[in-house]
């Protein structure tokens, strides 16, 4: 498998990096390598080393990388219709939309191209139904913490402090309180709020997981006044919790959802669900040219029948515990001041901020890991992955861990 990777660009790697080096806009540091393949869960570059990984295109590949039904339905597909028009009907538009209506808890189904985009319509649709129904209120509280997206809309929802004070001026009518804080957020509800926002686990903030405690209060808050609940499932969505949706553990269900990521199993698609009273949506409100097109439909459709048909869900739960078990064995080891997380969305912290630095190390020795505050660790690895890839994973980070730490 490897000669097979390098065979696809043998010795390129340095002409590719210098050219990335001119005309790549500079978004992020990037290793020195060019990735061209992916099988599972595993990801080879150019020069045929192969990684463990464990980043899944943060949390997407939820079926591994080229998963054969998603791979035989894109291809399939692109040779029938690849885009006829967001303003015409598509067979797997209409396929998909019906899977997910019923499979969840929300009746009326938007597509979108990424998360933010799907998060945007939210908050359109949130607003539209403040003007309509609740005498104008347009302001969502969201939480200190969260990720929502990188649109200026979604940046100024998102609860990242140091992004408060980047491209003003921001878009108003966002409130920010403390995550898992009921008291906090029953004091921000105003006449002027239409919508709550939240993810049932803080993903991109650190993996910080809703008490059910708190989600049920938050449920009964918006059921008392009015406002509407927002779940932005993007990263718990689509078994990554184990569950279809995190809703589901709770024993709640939103008014609306939003789903990207795993949704298309690395094709990009996104979706914006919502309960019938509340798709107050008229014709010119909400669209776009890529909304709905056939390939992303067929991905999705593709992803929703194989999760279902293997019970992915619960393959991400039994497997999550497993790899919750190995990781307090290392955390005994090393330190770990705290192992937490859902299913197939995991983190742990050092004793010391060294996130970085673990994930370098790692990335030399095979691994991809994510660190996404200075002394955590995030694990999001396919929901297919095996136990003897989660005991691979245990054995490369030991062995970093004893170096770094
Ligand atoms: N919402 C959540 C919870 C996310 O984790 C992300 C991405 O990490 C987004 C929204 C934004 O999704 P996208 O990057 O597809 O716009």
């Amino acid at each position: 498998m490897a000669v097979q990777a390098q065979a696809l660009a043998e010795g390129q790697t340095p002409r590719l990096l210098a050219e990335a080096n001119e005309s790549v806009m500079f978004i992020v540091n990037r290793p020195p390598s060019v990735f061209v393949r992916g099988k599972g869960s595993y990801l080879w570059d150019a020069d045929g080393r192969r990684y463990l990984d464990f980043i899944q295109g943060w949390a997407v590949n939820c079926l591994g990388h080229c998963p054969p039904s998603l791979v035989r339905a894109i291809t399939r597909q692109a040779k029938l219709l690849i885009n006829a028009s967001p303003a015409l009907h598509n067979e797997p538009m209409i396929e998909l939309a019906h899977g997910l209506t019923e499979h969840s808890a929300l009746d009326r189904v938007f597509f979108a191209n990424s998360g933010a985009e799907a998060n945007e319509g939210a908050l359109k649709l949130a607003r539209k139904y403040g003007a309509l129904k609740r005498g104008g209120a347009f302001e969502v509280i969201t939480t200190w913490n969260s990720f929502h997206g990188r649109t200026l809309a979604m940046m100024s929802a998102t609860g990242k402090k140091h992004w408060e004070s980047l491209f003003e001026p921001k878009v108003p009518g966002f409130t920010k309180v403390p995550f898992n804080d009921l008291a906090a957020l029953r004091k921000a509800v105003t006449s002027r709020t239409c919508a709550i926002m939240l993810e049932p686990v803080q993903g991109e903030g650190g993996v910080f997981v809703a008490d059910k405690k708190y989600l049920r209060g938050v449920r009964e808050l918006c059921d008392e006044t009015g406002v509407l609940l927002i779940l932005d499932e993007i990263q718990t969505g689509m078994g990554r919790t184990g569950s279809l949706f995190a809703y589901e553990q709770y024993g709640i269900e939103p008014d609306i959802m939003t789903l990207g990521k795993g949704l298309g199993g690395g094709f990009p698609v996104a979706a914006l669900l919502a309960k019938e009273a509340v798709s107050v949506f008229e014709p010119g409100d909400q669209g776009g040219t890529f909304c709905g097109q056939p390939l992303a439909m067929v991905a999705g459709k593709a992803v929703l029948d194989e999760m279902l048909r293997r019970n992915i869900p619960r393959r991400a739960k039994t497997r999550g515990n497993y790899l919750k078990r190995r990781l307090k064995e290392l955390g005994g080891e090393f330190g770990f001041t705290d192992i937490r997380g859902l299913g197939l969305l995991m983190a742990v912290d050092l004793p010391v901020d060294k996130g970085a630095d673990v994930v370098n190390a790692a990335l030399q020795q095979g691994l991809l890991l994510n660190a996404p505050r200075p002394n955590t660790l995030r694990f999001m690895p396919a929901l297919t992955v095996s136990n003897a890839e989660i005991d691979e994973a245990i054995e490369t980070l030991r062995s970093v861990l004893r170096k770094v730490l």
